[in-house]
């Protein structure tokens, strides 16, 4: 399985991802910085997208 992460080093907090997928993406609760929801599975071609439109590249997949 993989999950993506995000790199809070480069995320500009565009919230694009937010828009995009919001099950999967979401505000922490302070509003501070992009959480990743804990799913059983990531819906693949969502997430993909989102890797793809991220203007900062922030978003990856990891392994986990
Ligand atoms: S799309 Fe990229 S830059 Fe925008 S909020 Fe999501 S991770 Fe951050």
């Amino acid at each position: 399985m993989r999950r993506p992460v995000v790199d809070m080093a480069a995320c500009t907090m565009c919230e694009g991802c937010l828009d995009l997928a919001p099950e999967v993406f979401g505000l922490n609760q302070a509003g501070g910085y992009i959480e990743v929801a804990e799913l059983e599975a990531y819906p693949e071609e969502l997430v993909q997208e989102a890797v793809a439109d991220c203007p900062a590249e922030a978003i990856a997949w990891e392994e986990a």
